[in-house]
C-alpha cells in the first residue's frame, strides 16, 4: 500500500469512526487510486487526499413544520458542498428517517467522482433531512419543503450549488422547493434545482435517466463481452424511479426484468415487467413505497416475503437498485454461486466493501460500479442545467441521444483508465481512477486551499 494513501485512510478511520458509510466509500475509492498516487508524488506534498476527504463546506439547519393537526415538528437538514473544483456543487437531497451526516457525506463523496465521470462541469454535493415522508399528506410535504428551502436558499444557486432529488425527493418535492426558492428570491432562476416538472424547466428524460443510463451502460459491458441485451433476464432490487427506468428500457430493447423487490420481499415474474405492468410500478410506488406484494396479487405471480432475490439462478444480470449496503457478504456468496456473469451496481454503494471485493475476485463475474452505472441521472441533470441557462428546451430524442453517448463514454474512459494502469477490464478501479484524475488535476491547478 502506498504510505500516503495508508496514512490518509488511517486518519479518516480515526476521525470519522462514527460515520461508517463515509469511511466505507473513502476506503473503496482510495484503494483504487493508489497507482495514480504512486505516479504523482506531488500529491502528497500538496496533501491532496486529506483535502479531498474534507468537505469544502457542510452545514446543518433546523427545519420546523406544522402537521395537518396543528402539531409542530422539528427536523434536521444538511447540505454538504463537498468539492467544487470542476463545477458548481451538484447532487441530490435525501429525505429519509435514517439520514445523518455520515449518509450525506458518503453520498457527497461518491458524487464528486460520479459527476466527474459524466464529463460535464459539475462538482460534488449532497443534502437531505431526517424527515420521514412515509404517511405524510401533500400539504405536510409542501410545508416541510418550504421550510427546508427557507433555510437553504441563501447558499445555493445555478452557479453555486444545484440540488436535485434522491430517495424521498421526487418531482412533487422539487416543485415545492422550487416554488419557495422563487418566492424568496423573486427571480426565475430555475437552474437552481434539477428534476423539475417539464412545465417550469425540467428536462425530457430526466425521470427515466438513471434507469435508462444503467441499461445503456450494461449494453456497453455486453458489447465488450461480444454479447447482446436481447433476451437477457434481469434481477433487480427496488421498485422506485430508477428500477422503473430499467424496466422500461430493458423491455424496449428486448430484455426483461424478471425479479424485483421491496422492503417486504421479492417478486418473481417470469414473463418480465412489461407493458401495463411498468405503469403499475409507478402507481404502486406512489401509493406504498414499503410494500410491493400488491404486484403479485394483481398479476398472479410469485411473491416471496422478507427475502431478496440474490442467488436466483434463472437470470443473466444482477442489478441492485434499491439502497446502500443491500448486498452483504452472505448475498455475495450466493450471487457468485448462482453462476450469473454480470453484477451491475445501480444504487449508490449497494455493496459492502468486503462483498464487492469478493465479487471482483471471482473470475466468472464482471462487476460494474454504481458511480459509473447510475451517472446518467446526474448527467441529465447537467443537461437540464444547460437547457435552463440557454433558455431552451431540447427534445426527448436529443436528450436521450446525449445520455446514450455519455454512458458509452463513461464505460470507455473507465475501461481505458484500468487498462492504462495494467488492471485489465476492471470497471470498478477504472471508474475511480478516471473520476479522480480530473478532480485531482483541477485541484492541483487551482492552488492550495
Ligand atoms: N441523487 C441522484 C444521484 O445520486 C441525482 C443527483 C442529481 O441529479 O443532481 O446521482
Amino acid at each position: 500500500m502506498n504510505a500516503y494513501v495508508e496514512s490518509v485512510l488511517a486518519n479518516v478511520r480515526e476521525k470519522y469512526a462514527n460515520e461508517p458509510e463515509f469511511v466505507q466509500t473513502v476506503e473503496e475509492v482510495f484503494s483504487s487510486i493508489e497507482p495514480v498516487v504512486n505516479k504523482h508524488p506531488e500529491y502528497e506534498k500538496a496533501d491532496l487526499l486529506n483535502r479531498m476527504v474534507e468537505p469544502e463546506r457542510m452545514f446543518s439547519f433546523r427545519v420546523v413544520w406544522t402537521d395537518d393537526n396543528g402539531q409542530v415538528h422539528t427536523n434536521r437538514g444538511w447540505r454538504c458542498q463537498f468539492n467544487g473544483a470542476i463545477g458548481p456543487y451538484k447532487g441530490g437531497l435525501r429525505f429519509q428517517k435514517n439520514v445523518y451526516p455520515g449518509i450525506i457525506k458518503f453520498l457527497g463523496f461518491e458524487q464528486i467522482f460520479k459527476n466527474s465521470l459524466t464529463g460535464l462541469p459539475i462538482g460534488g454535493g449532497k443534502g437531505g433531512s431526517d424527515f420521514d415522508p412515509a404517511g405524510k399528506s401533500d400539504a405536510e410535504v409542501m410545508r416541510f419543503c418550504q421550510s427546508f428551502m427557507q433555510a437553504l436558499y441563501r447558499y445555493i444557486g445555478p452557479d453555486i450549488d444545484v440540488p436535485a432529488g434522491d430517495m424521498g425527493v421526487g418531482g412533487r418535492e422539487i416543485g415545492y422547493l422550487y416554488g419557495e426558492y422563487r418566492r424568496l428570491k423573486g427571480t426565475f432562476e430555475n437552474g437552481v434545482l434539477t428534476g423539475k416538472g417539464f412545465s417550469y424547466g425540467g428536462s425530457r428524460i430526466r425521470p427515466e435517466a438513471t434507469g435508462f443510463g444503467a441499461v445503456y451502460y450494461l449494453q456497453e459491458v455486453l458489447k465488450h463481452e461480444h454479447d447482446t441485451i436481447e433476451g437477457k433476464r434481469l434481477a433487480i432490487s427496488g421498485y422506485g424511479n430508477v428500477a422503473w427506468g430499467i424496466m422500461k428500457k430493458a423491455a424496449e430493447l428486448g430484455a426483461k426484468v424478471t425479479y424485483f423487490s421491496g422492503p417486504d420481499g421479492y417478486i418473481h415474474d417470469p414473463d418480465g415487467v412489461t407493458g401495463e405492468k411498468i405503469d403499475y410500478i409507478l402507481e404502486m410506488r406512489a401509493k406504498d413505497p414499503m410494500h410491493c406484494k400488491s404486484y403479485a396479487d394483481k398479476f398472479g405471480v410469485e411473491f416471496v416475503p422478507n427475502a431478496k432475490a440474490w442467488g436466483v439462478k434463472d437470470v443473466d444480470v444482477y442489478m441492485p437498485s434499491a439502497m446502500q449496503n443491500d448486498v452483504k457478504m452472505d448475498s455475495a456468496v450466493k450471487i457468485a454461486e448462482s453462476g450469473v456473469k454480470y453484477y451491475i451496481e445501480v444504487a449508490n454503494m449497494p455493496t459492502t466493501n468486503d462483498a464487492l471485493n469478493y465479487l471482483r475476485s471471482q473470475k466468472h463475474i464482471i462487476v460494474a460500479p454504481s458511480k459509473a452505472v447510475n451517472a446518467g441521472g446526474v448527467g441529465v441533470s447537467a443537461l437540464e442545467m444547460a437547457q435552463n441557462s440557454e433558455r431552451l428546451v431540447w427534445t426527448a430524442e436529443e436528450v436521450d441521444a446525449q445520455l446514450h453517448k455519455m454512458m458509452e463514454n463513461i464505460h470507455r474512459v473507465s475501461a481505458e483508465a484500468a487498462e492504462e494502469y495494467g488492471l485489465g477490464y476492471d470497471l470498478v478501479a477504472g471508474a475511480n481512477i478516471a473520476g479522480f484524475q480530473k478532480v485531482a488535476q483541477a485541484m492541483m491547478e487551482q492552488g492550495i486551499f
